[in-house]
C-alpha cells in the first residue's frame, strides 16, 4: 500500500520532468518530517532515518512506483538513496545537471521540499534560464533519466532543506560527474576530495613523495616528519562539507592511510557522511579478517559505499617488491582477494606495468576478469623500473591496444 503521492503533472520542456504541487505526502507525515528535519544541525548534511521514511524507500511498492515515475528501464537494477539536502539562506545552487549525462543507463531523483520557496530555476541545452518549479510545503518534483537537466537555484532567501531519493544504477563506478563550464573549477564541482592522513607506511615506492629517490635504501624524504593526522582534526574540516555529491578518498600522498591506528574510524565517519568512501592502500596492512568486518560496519550504517583499492603492481612477491619494496604480498594479496570476493563491486585493483612486471599483464587481466573487478593499469612513466625493453613495449602495446 502506498502512502501520499498526491497528482503528479507530467512537463516535457525543456526536459522531461514530474511535479507534485500539493499534498505529496500526507499531512500528519510531513509534519512529523518537518519537525525533525528542522532540529538537525544546519552545518551538517546527514541522512537519518526519519521515523522509517528512509526504509519505505527499500520496500518492493515503493521502488516500483518511483521507477515507474522516472520510466526506468525494467531491465537495469537500480540503487535507491535517501538524502538530506541542507541549504541556507544566501546559498545559491549553480546550474549543474545530474541525470542521465552522469549514467549512461539510468539516473533521476526525487526531491521533496520544506522550508524556503525560492524556486529551482530550469534551463534549456544553452544555459538559458527558461523555467521554474515552485518550492513549496509538501510539493516534490522529480528529474526523469534524461539527456540534459540543467537547474540551478538563485540566492536563497531563507534556510531550507529536502529530502532527495536518487535512483542510480547499482554501479556507482559508471556515475560520471558532468562539469558545467560555468563552475568548472569551483570548489563544488570536486566530486573526490583526497585527506592525507597519516605520513608512515610500511613500503618504500621508489617514486612515492614520502621516498628519497637518491638514498640507495629508498629512506625517508628530508621533508617527512612522521604522524598521524588526529581524527578530531580531520572530523571539523569533514563536517563542514556537504558531501551529498562528493567522495571522500583517503589516499595521501604522503603515507598509506591503512597505518592509520584510527582508520576504522575514519571510515565509519565517512560513510555516515558521504555516498562513497575510497580507501587506497598498498594492501599489506592489516588482515583479511578486518577487511572482512569492516563492509560489515561500513553496511551497518546504511549509508555511502566503502570502496578499496589495492594498488598491487605483481603477481608475486618477487614482482610486487620491486616496487611496492617491504609490502607482504601475501597479505596484501589475501586482503585483495576477500574484498573482492566479498564486494567485488566495491573493490579495485590499480596496476603499474614496469619492465619487471609487463610478463604478468596477461595475467593480471585474466585474474581480474575471473573475479570480475575493475583493474585500472597505468603505464608507469618515471624513471625508475621504466618499460625500456623493446619486447616489453610491444607485449603491453598489444595486449592494452595503446601506441607506446
Ligand atoms: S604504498 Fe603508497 S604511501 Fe606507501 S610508499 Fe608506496 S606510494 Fe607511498
Amino acid at each position: 500500500m502506498l502512502i501520499g503521492f498526491g497528482e503528479g503533472k507530467t512537463k516535457t520542456s525543456p526536459f522531461p520532468y514530474k511535479t507534485w504541487d500539493k499534498d505529496f505526502l500526507p499531512e500528519s507525515l510531513y509534519n512529523k518530517l518537518e519537525q525533525q528535519i528542522n532540529q538537525l544541525d544546519p552545518t551538517t548534511t546527514i541522512c537519518p532515518a526519519f521515523d522509517g521514511f528512509r526504509d519505505l524507500w527499500h520496500m518492493p511498492q515503493y521502488k516500483q512506483w518511483l521507477q515507474e515515475q522516472l520510466g526506468w528501464p525494467p531491465d537495469v537494477p537500480a540503487l535507491f538513496e535517501v538524502k538530506v539536502v541542507l541549504q541556507k539562506a544566501g546559498d545559491t545552487v549553480e546550474p549543474n545537471r545530474n541525470l542521465k549525462a552522469r549514467s549512461p543507463k539510468a539516473f533521476g531523483s526525487i526531491q521533496i521540499n520544506f522550508g524556503d520557496s525560492t524556486p529551482t530555476d530550469l534551463y534549456n541545452d544553452d544555459q538559458r534560464k527558461v523555467d521554474q518549479i515552485e518550492f513549496k510545503r509538501n510539493t516534490a518534483f522529480c528529474f526523469l533519466s534524461n539527456q540534459f537537466s540543467w537547474h540551478g537555484v538563485d540566492t536563497i532567501q531563507n534556510d531550507r532543506r529536502s529530502l532527495v531519493i536518487e535512483v542510480s544504477t547499482l554501479d556507482k563506478a559508471e556515475l560520471k560527474p558532468v562539469k558545467n563550464p560555468r563552475t568548472y573549477n569551483n570548489f563544488r564541482d570536486h566530486t573526490m576530495i583526497d585527506f592525507c592522513i597519516t605520513t608512515y607506511c610500511q613500503s618504500k615506492c621508489p617514486t612515492c613523495p614520502r621516498t628519497n629517490e637518491r638514498d640507495p635504501n629508498f629512506g625517508l624524504a628530508n621533508f617527512i616528519s612522521l604522524q598521524h593526522m588526529p581524527f578530531s582534526v580531520w572530523h571539523n574540516v569533514a563536517d563542514k562539507v556537504d558531501w551529498s555529491n562528493k567522495t571522500i578518498q583517503f589516499c595521501g600522498e604522503h603515507g598509506d592511510p591503512m597505518m592509520h591506528p584510527d582508520i576504522e574510524k575514519f571510515i565509519l565517519a565517512g560513510v555516515e557522511m558521504a555516498w562513497r568512501v575510497q580507501v587506497n592502500t598498498n594492501g599489506g596492512i592489516r588482515s583479511a579478517k578486518w577487511y572482512d568486518e569492516i563492509y560489515e560496519k561500513a553496511e551497518n550504517k546504511d549509508y555511502g559505499d566503502l570502496i578499496f583499492v589495492f594498488a598491487i603492481d605483481g603477481l608475486t612477491q618477487e614482482t610486487n617488491d620491486k616496487y611496492r619494496i617491504g609490502v607482504d604480498f601475501d597479505r596484501a594479496w589475501q586482503n585483495f582477494l576477500t574484498c573482492a570476493r566479498k564486494y567485488r563491486r566495491l573493490t579495485q585493483w590499480d596496476f603499474l606495468v614496469f619492465e619487471h612486471n609487463w610478463h604478468e599483464l596477461e595475467d593480471v587481466i585474466k585474474t581480474a576478469n575471473e573475479l570480475d573487478v575493475q583493474v585500472d593499469i597505468k603505464i608507469n612513466r618515471g624513471d625508475y623500473g621504466l618499460l625500456r625493453s623493446a619486447e616489453g613495449k610491444k607485449h603491453v602495446s598489444k595486449v592494452l591496444g595503446v601506441e607506446l
